[in-house]
């Protein structure tokens, strides 16, 4: 059978689309332009998904129709001629990914097809692990493309790229796609075998790009609301199920060709500058070197170009074997051009009402009617269709956002044409416009692509003077007074390395302590690519985690077996109420570290966080011969983030390591931001004392900020900088956007700042005023989501943030509670486990099961409650990375708070509630002097974790944090208002 299909579509839960877009009206609207098969479209959107299950039934193999009792109500609607058609619909949605891939931003929409329902379910529940499934009918992930390919096949669907030369949102597309299908799905390529080719691009223009020759080419109408269905649509000649469907776009067989727009008509036709009202062919715009002769910015190139830029065929060829297709214009808009008013006015709709009734469906009259028949109703619509049908149409080409105007009757000829034929009663004649979706933004600038750097023949090469003085030191104590981002880890690391594998030490007696898992984490991925023989032998350890080691070796001093657990707080909390009935009183147990709580965690062969460090030192306190061992064991021990040591580390690791040992300390006095946990910067400052005849070495090279950012937070310490004459020299080129601040109404209007500011840099908005536009390709400058961070002083602060960005349907994670535990469906196997706060996967599990099989085995359970795919889980668990039960391919902004921040970076930074009495906090009994330092020092750490963009913001709750006083030139970027986003209106980011 012969039909018309239209498989990209939008439901009512798509942001800017018509509330009309239910099944009803769609199917109301298919039989009215006679469209046998609808997609469902947004079958990810959880209200969706339900309202289909409830109202469609199977009609036949993955094909579904309306309920019975709900197609007839529309049948009743419907004039005879159009009523009992068949309509079905096919579970399709179209997904939005947004990701790194080459330096680039690439940003690609899909349109995947599954065959039942509970496929579809699968497919929902592997993405909600990567996104935000219930805010957008068209979600937006942090996803690879090539990974969602993955997870369509797995689900047992297939995909289809959407509208590929779109210029911003394509695979092909000039601003974020690839060259070549193949690019964008690399080893998955081989399973598409169909592209859709949007409005702007017709078959033929395809045809010029051999590459595109295998693929089936097909035409949706990718609407909005259902009146504009069928404006493009795919014609089939098979059975009308979803698997004969697929059939034929996999084999050609069945597939009949396309129903197209004229190209002209697409709004990124040809290229041009709308702003500027500039239009350009190919050919002029590369007269004109891609710039726009008005603005001299970027002109945004039109899918003409593209074709061009691709193309390996000359205009007209026509590869053997490929399917046709007839080009139309919306029988609306031919009445609308009649009539004089516009397509969607009521006197347009009122007059197809009359011709439907009278000939049938839209398609099939500017199909298949006679044209005498036509000329019975309307001789002007007859003459229309004629031409119509013999493609004799003026064209006034789309470009740059702005959609061409495709005309049957040359300017005048209406009115003359108007006193001999007089079917239609109308009004004064108006040019027809169509109300148009906002435009994509324009680009901003040129690549510029920072130089590779070259490998030398020392490990040492890639280090500046200074890091290389520091990292060459030989013996001794070190101490190394580094400022952020000036390649402290990135010196210990070349270091250590260097000491391994150039000067002769065993890499087992080389210990690294970090502060946190997640630098351990990065220190062992670091020296994996710079040590790989070396790296299995080195101890790289937390300070709680060099205390696990040690207990395991000696813990039979206080009871405790080899395999001894540590206790997360639920269980702490257990095993105190094991000794007191009361629950308040267990809690005051635990948290005063009650000796008959201690007793009761030893007979169940647990010890608690705090055990982890004053156990050890019990030990090495008690014996000498212990001390000895240790020290004989490591006789190279570095320690990084110096600064941020407390009184019972510091001494664990003056036991470790003699006053003249091999000792390298790293740290920066000015990011101590730990003292409310117990940390003393001066361990730090007194280093000298402690170990006589140390060095002493400064770096002061910054290379992760621009010159703006180091600017900016040397302003912000100098007032309590714990480093005399602090130096701090921006090294790289990071572009020259000033420190934006802003200041919002409300906390909420906060975090829409936030969310609009990250649409509008992935969306390739120039944002600041100031911007000198040094980006790359599609002004995005090469960033995915994972590139940004929002910071807070509170974690109560992240409740707006997260609000604001599900709204926006952006992908983010809470990273400043990281604890394993806290993931929904882990936390059983993390209690049988016995996760210790903070401890991860691998420390755990390494810890438990000795060795690599037994972890697999411990694993497989975890891994199947994630949904990962296990051999990745595995690997990754191999390399020492934390393992992060949500898909771990998926691209999302961070959310921390300012303490979790410390030692990463990022290109764009957010610091929200820059506000006096959060930033300084202020807490009774803490607002002396030395803990208002101590929060100058937390907004310093957290200013020096931006590359390129910085954004500080406050809201009108409290005055403006005094911290922000000291900032000499930022840009003020505009006052908060509350976000409107008006009907119609699409993310800039789609
Ligand atoms: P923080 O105090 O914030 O922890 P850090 O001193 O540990 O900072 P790193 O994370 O080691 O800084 O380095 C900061 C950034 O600078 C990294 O992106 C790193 O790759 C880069 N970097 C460090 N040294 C050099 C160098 N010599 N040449 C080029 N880039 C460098
Ligand atoms: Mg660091």
């Amino acid at each position: 059978m012969r039909f018309v299909a239209d498989l990209h579509i939008h439901s009512k839960y798509s942001r800017a689309c018509s509330r009309d877009c239910d099944l009803e009206h769609l199917t109301w609207w298919a039989r009215r332009k006679g469209i046998s098969l609808v997609g469902t479209g947004d079958f990810t959107h959880p209200a969706w998904y339900d309202h289909l299950g409830e109202n469609l039934v199977e009609a036949a193999p993955g094909v579904f129709r309306l309920r019975d009792d709900l197609d007839r109500d529309i049948d009743r609607r419907l004039p005879p001629s159009l009523a009992g058609a068949p309509v079905r619909f096919m579970l399709s949605v179209e997904i939005s990914t947004i990701y790194k891939r080459g330096d680039r931003t690439r940003k690609v929409h899909h349109l995947i097809y599954m065959p039942d329902l509970s496929s579809a379910a699968r497919f929902n529940a592997r993405l909600a692990k990567i996104g935000n499934l219930g805010s957008d009918g068209r979600p937006i992930l942090g996803l690879d493309s090539r990974d969602l390919l993955e997870i369509t096949l797995e689900c047992g669907g297939y995909l289809v790229p959407a509208h590929v030369w779109t210029p911003w949102f394509a695979v092909l597309g000039s601003k974020s796609g690839f060259d070549a299908i193949e690019d964008c799905y690399v080893d998955l390529a081989s399973h598409v075998f169909a592209v859709e080719t949007g409005l702007s691009s017709d078959p033929e223009m395809n045809w010029r790009v051999s590459g595109l020759d295998k693929y089936r080419l097909v035409s949706n109408s990718d609407a909005h609301s259902p009146p504009v269905l069928g404006r493009e649509a795919t014609v089939f000649d098979t059975e009308l199920d979803y698997y004969s469907v697929r059939k034929a776009l996999e084999t050609g067989e069945g597939f009949a060709g396309s129903l197209e727009f004229f190209p002209e008509e697409g709004k990124y036709h040809v290229d041009g500058h709308r702003k500027c009202g500039v239009r350009m062919e190919p050919r002029e715009t590369s007269a004109h070197n891609g710039t726009c002769p008005e603005c001299g910015k970027p002109l945004t190139v039109g899918v003409l170009s593209r074709v061009e830029e691709l193309a390996d065929r000359p205009h007209g060829a026509r590869p053997p074997g490929a399917a046709g297709f007839t080009s139309l214009v919306p029988l609306p808009e031919v009445v609308s051009e009649i009539v004089g008013t516009g397509p969607k006015s009521k006197k347009v709709l009122a007059e197809i009402d009359k011709l439907t009734a009278a000939l049938g469906p839209e398609l099939v009259i500017l199909r298949d009617v006679p044209v005498d028949d036509i000329a019975a109703h309307s001789p002007l619509l007859a003459e229309a269709v004629t031409r119509l049908r013999r493609g004799e149409v003026v064209r006034d080409s789309g470009y740059d956002g702005e959609y061409g105007v495709i005309r049957v009757f040359e300017p005048g000829e209406l009115e003359r044409r108007r006193s001999a034929f007089a079917l239609f009663d109308y009004d004064a004649p108006r040019p027809s416009t169509v109300e148009r979706p906002r435009p994509a933004p324009a680009p901003v600038a040129a690549a510029a692509v920072p130089a590779p750097v070259v490998a030398g023949s020392s490990l040492l090469d890639g280090l500046d003077p200074e890091q290389r003085a520091a990292a060459e030191v030989d013996g001794g104590p070190l101490l190394i007074i580094a400022g952020p981002g000036t390649g402290k880890t990135r010196t210990l690391t070349h270091r250590i390395a260097d000491l391994v594998t150039s000067r002769g030490v065993p890499a087992a007696q080389c210990l690294a302590i970090t502060f946190t898992r997640r630098a351990a984490e990065e220190m062992a991925e670091r020296l994996a690519a710079l040590a790989p023989d070396a790296v299995g032998e080195l101890t790289i350890a937390t300070f709680h985690s060099l205390g696990v080691l040690i207990l395991r070796e000696h813990g039979a001093a206080f009871g405790l077996s080899a395999s001894f657990g540590v206790a997360d707080p639920e269980r702490q909390l257990a095993v105190a109420s094991s000794v007191v009935a009361d629950e308040k009183e267990a809690r005051a147990l635990v948290a005063a570290g009650d000796a008959r709580y201690k007793k009761a965690l030893r007979a169940q062969d647990l010890v608690d966080f705090d055990d982890l460090i004053t156990l050890p030192l019990a030990l090495l306190e008690e014996s000498a011969a212990l001390v000895d061992a240790y020290r004989a064991r490591w006789r190279w021990v570095s320690v990084d983030e110096y600064q941020d040591v407390d009184e019972q580390q510091y001494r664990l690791l003056r036991l470790l390591v003699p006053p003249d040992g091999n000792l390298t300390a790293i740290g920066d006095p000015d990011q101590a931001i730990y003292r409310f946990r117990g940390a003393d910067v001066g361990f730090f400052l007194r280093f000298r004392e402690d170990f006589p005849g140390a060095r002493t070495v400064q770096l002061t090279r910054n290379y992760r900020s621009s010159a703006a950012v180091v600017a900016g937070a040397l302003e912000v310490i100098a007032p309590s900088s714990l480093v005399p004459g602090r130096e701090l020299r921006p090294m790289a080129d990071h572009g020259d956007a000033p420190i934006g601040v802003h200041h919002a109404s409300s906390e909420a209007a906060e975090a829409a700042f936030v969310a609009r500011t990250v649409e509008q840099v992935l969306g390739g908005a120039s944002f600041h005023a100031f911007d000198s536009g040094r980006v790359v390709g599609d002004g995005t400058q090469g960033l995915g989501f994972a590139d940004f961070a929002v910071l807070y002083r509170t974690d109560r602060q992240s409740r707006a943030l997260v609000e604001a960005l599900t709204r926006s349907g952006l992908p983010f994670q809470k990273r400043s509670h990281d604890r394993l535990a806290d993931r929904p469906g882990v936390a059983r196997i993390a209690h049988d486990l016995r996760f210790a706060a903070g401890e991860t996967v691998s420390e755990r599990v390494r810890a438990v099961a000795g060795d690599d099989h037994t972890a697999y085995e411990l694993l497989k359970p975890l891994a199947a409650s994630c949904g990962t795919d296990f051999e990745r889980f595995h690997s990754a668990l191999a390399l020492g990375v934390e393992v992060d039960t949500w898909d771990p391919r998926a691209d999302r902004i961070s959310l921390l708070t300012l303490h979790a921040s410390k030692g990463l970076e990022f290109p764009v930074v957010f610091i929200v509630g820059c506000e006096d009495g959060l930033l300084p906090l202020r807490w009774p009994g803490a607002d002396d002097a030395e803990a208002v330092d101590e929060e100058r020092r937390l907004l310093f750490v957290g200013m020096t974790r931006a590359r390129r963009h910085l954004f500080l913001s406050h809201t009108s709750g409290r005055p403006r944090s005094p911290f922000l006083a000291a900032l000499e030139s930022y840009e003020r970027l505009g006052d908060a208002q509350p976000r409107r986003r008006r009907k119609g209106t699409q993310l800039s980011l789609l």
